[in-house]
This record gives C-alpha cells, structure tokens and sequence, in this order.
C-alpha cells in the first residue's frame, strides 16, 4: 500500500500536521478544512473504507471513535458539539481509500449534510 497517501502519514513518509497518534492511530488536520476544527483520524494499518472492515477491527473502530472525542476535546470543540463522519464508497464522497473519520466543528454545522 505504498501509494496510499495515509499509509504514508501514518509511516512518517509523507508531512502532516499530526495532533495524536499511537500505536494504532494517527490523527492530523486536514489540508482542506470544511470547518474551523477538521481533523482526520486513521487507523496505521491499512482499511480501505468501514464497509471493507472486519469483525476483528472492532475493537480498532471503537479506539478510532473515543481518539476522535478526545481529539475533539482537546481541539476545544468538546462543549460546543462536534461531528464525527466516515465516507464510504464513491457515492458517499469518499475520496482516499483509506479508512478515516472526520471530526468537524467550530461552526454550526447543517443537517442532513449535503
Ligand atoms: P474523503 O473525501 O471523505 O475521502 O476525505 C478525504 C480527506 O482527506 C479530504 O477532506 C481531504 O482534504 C483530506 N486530505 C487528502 N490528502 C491529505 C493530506 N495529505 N493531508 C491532510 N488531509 C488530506
């Protein structure tokens, strides 16, 4: 998976604005923020996308979810709200196969999203 662009982030090849990693996770902002706060969160190991995860990442999901509230927190968007989103297939705008949650605020934020 050396062309994936979050394979590379997650292994140090590619530069990021990284707010949290692990040994499981790596979370950094996005180059293009949709919102005050917007910042990624990936597991290191590649998935293509939640429709391609397994039984056995479920424990992997549930960390990428509660590092995505800490992230959050720690952004200073705990309070105000924030929203968490992973796009999946091409039809849901997902444009990086490479699992990912969003975790947007610092504004209000619309709904249902576009
Ligand atoms: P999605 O369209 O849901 O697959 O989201 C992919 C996100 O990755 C978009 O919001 C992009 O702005 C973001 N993105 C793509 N390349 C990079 C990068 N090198 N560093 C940070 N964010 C990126």
């Amino acid at each position: 998976m050396g062309e994936c662009i979050f394979c590379r982030i997650a292994g140090g090849d590619l530069p990021a604005d990284v707010v949290y990693f692990d040994d499981e996770i790596v979370a950094f902002h996005d180059r293009s923020p949709r919102a005050p706060v917007h910042i990624l969160v990936i597991p290191r190991r590649h998935i293509d996308s939640l429709g391609a995860a397994a039984v056995s990442d479920r424990p992997l999901l549930g960390r990428l979810l509660q590092v995505a509230a800490e992230v959050a927190h720690a952004a200073g968007i705990g309070a105000s709200g924030f929203r968490v989103v992973t796009n999946t297939g091409a039809g849901a705008g997902q444009s990086v196969a490479h699992l990912h949650l969003h975790v947007l605020g610092g504004r209000q934020l619309g709904w249902p999203p576009g």
